[in-house]
C-alpha cells in the first residue's frame, strides 16, 4: 500500500501513521521527522530548514521533493510506505507524479482548527525518537519520558499557539488545494477525527477497506 496521510497539523496523521505502520509492516516517511532530525544533527538541510520550520513557515519545495525522492528509493519502500506531511503544496504532489510515483490512496483526516488549538497544548515528542504523546489522550506510561526508548518529553518548538496557528493558515492555504488535487484523481478518502485515538483508527481502517 502507498499512502498518503492528508490533515492539518495536529489531526493525528503521524500517530494513525505509526499505528498503520506496524500493522501492515510498511515504513512511515514523515517529513517532519527527517527535518527535526537533520535540525538536531546540524546538518546542510537541517540549518536550511531550521527557520521555516521554528516559523510555522513551508520548507521549500525543492528541498523536501530531494528528501522524499531519495527516502523512497531506499530498499525497505519496496513493498509501500506511507507519507505523513508530505505533499503539502500541489507542486510537491506533482513532482511525485512527475517521479513516477503512483500512490493508492490519499487519505485526509479531516478536524476543525479550534480542535487542533486545543490538543496541540497537550502535545509532546521524545527528543530522541520523535514518537509523540499527549498528556491527556496518549499520555506515556512514565510522565515525561518516552514509552518506546526511555528519551525526555518535550513541547515541539513550533507547538508554540502563535506558531500553531501560522500552520493552520498555512495548511488551509497550500495543503488543502491537495483533497481536490486527488479527489480529480480518484484517490481520496476522508474520515472525521475522533476524540479517541481508537475511534479515529477504526475509521481509518474502515475507509482503507482494511
Ligand atoms: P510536521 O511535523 O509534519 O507538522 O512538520 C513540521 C514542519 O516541518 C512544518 O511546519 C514545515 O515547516 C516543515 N515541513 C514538513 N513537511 C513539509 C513539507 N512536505 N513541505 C514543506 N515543509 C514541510
Amino acid at each position: 500500500m502507498k499512502l498518503i496521510l492528508l490533515g492539518a497539523p495536529g489531526a493525528g496523521k503521524g500517530t494513525q501513521a505509526e499505528i498503520l505502520s506496524r500493522m501492515c509492516n510498511i515504513p512511515t516517511i514523515s517529513t517532519g521527522n527527517i527535518l527535526r532530525a537533520a535540525m538536531k544533527n546540524g546538518t546542510p538541510v537541517g540549518l536550511k530548514a531550521k527557520e521555516y520550520v521554528d516559523s510555522g513557515k513551508l520548507v521549500p519545495d525543492d528541498v523536501i521533493i530531494g528528501i522524499v525522492r531519495e527516502r523512497l528509493s531506499e530498499d525497505d519502500c519496496k513493498n509501500g510506505y506511507i507519507l505523513d506531511g508530505m505533499p503539502r503544496t500541489i507542486p510537491q504532489a506533482q513532482a511525485l507524479e512527475d517521479a513516477g510515483i503512483e500512490i493508492d490512496v490519499a487519505l485526509s483526516i479531516e478536524i476543525a482548527d479550534e480542535t487542533i488549538i486545543e490538543r496541540m497544548s497537550g502535545r509532546r515528542v521524545c527528543k530522541e525518537c520523535s514518537a509523540s504523546y499527549h498528556i491527556v489522550n496518549i499520555p506515556p506510561k512514565v510522565e515525561g519520558k518516552c514509552d518506546i526508548c526511555g528519551g525526555e518529553l518535550i513541547i515541539r518548538k513550533d507547538d508554540a499557539p502563535e506558531t500553531v496557528k501560522e500552520r493552520l493558515a498555512v495548511y488551509h492555504k497550500e495543503t488543502e488545494p491537495l483533497k481536490d488535487f486527488y479527489a480529480e484523481r480518484g484517490k481520496l478518502k476522508s474520515v472525521e477525527n475522533q476524540p479517541t485515538v481508537d475511534g479515529t483508527t477504526k475509521l481509518v481502517l474502515k475507509a482503507l477497506g482494511l
